[in-house]
């Protein structure tokens, strides 16, 4: 995974690239999740980001995905029912 700023130097990555622009640090030499973590100063293990994005936006098991549209239907049920008791 690229981080946004390189941990080596701190300049910040374009999305996507592969190589930091500034000192050329890469996922072999610069920017393992080990360095990326502790230039960061965080917990280890503590919050999977990929894993948030995967949960919240498309991924999860079968059972999640249904939890999440049902709970999305529900409040466009609730929206629908606001405005018709709502509108003048
Ligand atoms: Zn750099």
């Amino acid at each position: 995974m690229t981080p946004d700023i390189c941990p080596n130097c701190g300049a910040d990555i374009p999305p996507g690239a592969r190589v930091c622009p500034e000192c050329g640090s890469d996922e072999q030499t610069g920017w393992s999740e080990e360095a990326y973590a502790s230039g960061l100063d965080l917990p280890d293990e503590e919050f999977d980001y990929d894993e948030f994005l995967a949960r919240e936006f498309g991924g999860g098991t079968p059972k999640e995905k249904r939890a999440r549209r049902w709970r999305w239907v529900l409040v466009l049920v609730m929206l629908g029912l606001l405005l018709y008791y709502l509108w003048p």
